[in-house]
């Protein structure tokens, strides 16, 4: 047990803005228990475990990795021999639950009542979604962390997976919340408060805790020491505008000790602004250039382009993008207000990659313009290729008229031939759009 070890290394990194990865880990691995003052202890598991110490038990945030929990439970053993009361789960990410049935069976052992489990309402709807998309989710997170699949890498549901060599993303014994709640959860424990807030983040499943006699967060994954995992491409919707607006919320609560699940815990109301405000920031930064640009009609990949990614921030030890890449997040904040659409006419009903491969390579091998190939396309009735040929015609050569003609002729020749209201009010605008284009250039 090293004392406040983490505390000291995650100020010097805040106070200097400074950070050395190879001198200070900031997400060091070990499965040890960190005493972070007499009643809050950090085990540094993946992810975390948070123990707090009340009159009536121990109170414990999350229960890590099923691999990783035995040791997560003998470091416990070396700080406290109180039974644990009640454990509060921070969101339903495996990393932070498949722990939970050893947590039980170690209690019954123990010849203890088992710990009450509470979590937000939305944890059980996850694990079923997850059983539904079972290989699913075995698949993408394989995939997701594939890079650092080595026999050493236990960490991880996916590692957890393999560990357990059976083909199930969900463990067989993970313990449902036997207590659940909507928006806030508040109870006092042993002599403490525990006020739960539910908030719209990395999932929708999240909650950070208050323990106001402490002046103590425990932040779940609202904070990570990287860049927010706010756009992961393989993953369902995440919130960053609520996110933000989280952070903001627990800065007003004004913390003195910040315990996120992974990363360093922070100390001072100051520093726990400076990387909670910093990280809100760049949310926002992201949220607010996204929909400026949704309300002057730009589509999504025009948007990609354009946006202007918080650099500044993004170099901040607490906010590298070396988890997910901020880029991404634009995609997650146009799927928060828009369909699945991008917004481009031609990606709405999209031609086989393989026939524009081949008009393309016909193309080439006749000597034909883009727009002469559009137009051949549309005399083969492929329509769907010709849309992308005059896509690329009009893309490539903007100032001729004559291109944005041939576009609008695809579209409105598309619309016609499309049996549903949406599809023919997206051709059809798209056909108005080219054609006003072709005007303006005088063709
Ligand atoms: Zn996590």
């Amino acid at each position: 047990m090293s004392e406040n070890v983490l505390l000291q290394r995650s100020s010097k990194i805040i106070d200097s803005g400074e950070h050395d990865p190879q001198v200070d880990p900031i997400n060091p691995l070990t499965n040890e228990l960190h005493e972070l003052n007499e009643q809050v202890a950090v085990i540094t598991s993946f992810a975390r475990v948070v123990a707090v110490k009340t009159n009536a038990g121990i109170v414990l945030f999350d229960t890590s990795t099923g691999v990783a929990t035995e040791k997560v439970l003998s470091e416990l053993r070396s700080w406290s021999q109180d039974p644990i009361h009640t454990v509060f789960y921070t969101h339903g990410h495996l990393d932070h639950v498949s722990g939970s049935g050893t947590v039980r069976q170690h209690a019954i052992d123990r010849g203890e009542p088992a710990p009450r489990f509470v979590g937000h309402q939305n944890i059980a709807r996850r694990w079923a979604r997850y059983r539904r998309t079972n290989q699913f989710n075995l698949d993408i997170n394989s995939r997701q962390n594939n890079h650092l699949a080595n026999p050493n890498f236990t960490i991880g549901p996916n590692a957890e997976a393999r560990a357990r060599g059976v083909n199930t993303f969900v463990p067989e014994d993970v313990v449902e919340p036997d207590t659940t709640f909507t928006d806030v959860f508040t109870e006092n424990i042993g002599g403490l408060t525990f006020s739960v807030r539910h908030v719209l983040a990395e999932t929708d499943d999240h909650s950070w805790i208050h323990i106001p006699e402490l002046k103590t967060v425990i932040g779940a994954d609202l904070i990570s020491w990287n860049f927010p995992n706010a756009g992961n491409p393989q993953k369902i919707q995440r919130y960053p505008a609520e996110w933000a607006q989280a952070l903001r919320d627990i800065i007003a609560v004004e913390p003195e000790l910040y315990v996120p699940m992974h990363g360093l815990p922070i100390t001072g109301h100051q520093r726990i602004t400076t990387v909670l405000g910093d990280t809100a920031e760049a949310l926002e930064t992201i949220v607010d250039q996204v929909v400026d640009a949704m309300n002057q009609g730009h589509s999504l990949p025009r948007i990609v382009e354009q946006l202007r990614l918080p650099t500044e921030l993004m170099a901040k030890p607490w906010l590298r993008p070396r988890y997910d890449d901020p880029e991404f997040m634009i995609r997650t904040v146009w799927r928060s207000y828009a369909g699945w659409w991008d917004g481009e006419p031609v990606t709405l009903k999209p031609a086989s990659r393989t026939d524009v491969a081949r008009a393309l390579a016909e193309m080439v091998s006749n000597g034909l313009t883009l727009k002469a190939a559009a137009e051949k396309a549309v005399a083969d009735g492929q329509l769907d290729v010709a849309t992308e040929l005059a896509t690329y015609a009009a893309a490539a050569t903007p100032e001729d008229p004559e291109v944005h003609r041939t576009l609008a002729e695809v579209y409105a020749t598309r619309a016609e031939s499309e049996p549903s209201t949406m599809c023919k009010g997206v051709f059809v605008d798209a056909a108005e759009r080219a054609s006003a284009k072709a005007t303006e250039l005088g063709g």
